[in-house]
């Protein structure tokens, strides 16, 4: 591990944020903690932002000590936290807000960013300009996306851009990325089944729509196996069926269920889109009822790393936590990120950052999302370092 002095002396304080951030979690577009924060400590060090880019978004822009190559980078990262009840065993900067936690890391990922952000305005040790970009609500309701739709990159433009990801499945200490594509996209689906209620007595004179929901789910799983190479990742979930109100006696009118399709080629995730809204409609038909079925598409493209960005990341990360501590070739995951929205307009790459411990039961060690699970502090130097590597070597004096 190479953390200089200067980097590793930033420690505190930036683990001081971190913690201020865990017990301020809001939740999409509702950031103006974490925000507020980030604001504030831009101006103390005089580095110059725009704030209300997607409502909580901030930009702040850093120059070099020359600009001989007007080459400009971004870093981004997310701010917002869950609607999760988090199990403060053990942790004293707890969340202050019931129900919500940051569940995610994306306070470690704010306060890293602003440990870099202070680090590149006092050193500016590169030719070029960085932007930091600060965005809100990661967590499913497309800050990204919201951002580009306010001209993100029309209005900040940059050559190549950046992110990372904290990962309680790795230890400290280590590093992964892989070219190519390393989160999945992802698409929710809600299906409204239309049969006709009646008495449980009587079902001849129904359409029983929870019959129906049955067969559906249970062929839905067919489309992974039949439909689609088994060669292509891809992921189909259920993962609500709600029908009747209770009664043993009532057959129900409407059954709604709702999932998840994961994909990571564009070509089978239309495709599985296309099937989907056919199979329902069609076994809804079969059985004399109708049936909707509605994608909301587009929140969670596919994270996709440029190869060459990628292996210049690799380069840097095997300087800061050493050779054998990198994996760069490791396994996609089909959980997904919005960053992949930036991806698609301007080439960069996507890591992440090992956290957990050698005892199992560590907050670190547990899964993104979970109520016990924690933001490593003793990891926040090496991001720093990783984050001003990247400015130093990617805008080289
Ligand atoms: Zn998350
Ligand atoms: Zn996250």
């Amino acid at each position: 591990m190479t953390i200089r002095n200067s980097i590793q002396a930033l420690a505190d304080e930036i683990a001081g944020y971190r913690r201020t951030l865990h017990e301020n979690p809001q939740t999409a577009f509702e950031e103006t903690f974490a925000s507020g924060l980030v604001q504030d400590k831009l101006a103390q060090w005089g580095i110059p932002f725009e704030a209300g880019i997607a409502m909580t978004g901030v930009v702040a822009t850093i120059e070099g000590e020359t600009n001989t190559s007007g080459k400009i980078i971004g870093i981004r990262a997310d701010m917002d936290a869950l609607d999760i009840f988090e199990d403060p065993i053990g942790k004293p900067h707890a969340s202050k807000i019931e129900g919500k936690m940051h569940g995610c890391g994306h306070d470690g990922h704010t306060a890293i960013l602003l440990g870099a952000a202070k680090y590149l305005s006092e050193n500016r040790n590169f030719d070029g300009q960085v932007r930091l970009i600060f965005q809100p609500a990661e967590e499913g309701s497309g800050g990204a996306h919201k951002m580009l739709e306010e001209g993100l990159f029309d209005r900040f433009p940059c050559d190549q851009i950046f992110a990372m990801h904290n990962w309680p499945k790795l230890k400290k200490g280590t590093m992964a990325m892989r070219a190519g594509p390393v989160m999945a996209a992802a698409d929710r689906f809600d299906i409204v089944l239309q049969g006709a209620g009646g008495h449980a007595a009587m079902p001849q004179a129904c359409i029983d729509p929870i019959v129906i929901g049955a067969q559906l789910v249970t062929a839905l799983q067919t489309l992974v196996s039949r439909v689609t190479s088994p060669l292509e990742p891809v992921v189909l979930s259920v993962t609500n069926f709600n029908a009747g109100t209770g009664a043993f006696n009532v057959i129900a009118d409407e059954a709604h269920l709702n999932g998840t399709l994961r994909s990571f080629n564009p070509e089978v995730r239309a495709k599985l889109i296309e099937q989907i809204t056919k199979m329902t409609k069609d076994i809804a038909h079969s059985f004399g009822g109708k049936a909707t079925c509605v994608f909301e598409q587009g929140a969670y493209d596919p994270t996709i790393n440029d190869a060459e960005v990628a292996e210049f990341c690799a380069g840097i990360a095997r300087d800061v936590v050493g050779e054998g501590n990198v994996d760069a070739n490791v396994d996609p995951s089909l959980g997904a990120e919005d960053f992949g929205a930036m991806l698609q307009k301007v080439p960069g790459c996507y890591v992440f950052m090992g956290q957990a411990e050698d005892d199992v039961n560590s907050p670190y060690n547990q899964g993104l999302h979970t109520p016990r699970y924690d933001f490593n502090d003793s990891i926040i130097p090496q991001g720093i370092e990783y984050w001003v590597r990247i400015v130093e070597q990617a805008l080289p004096k």
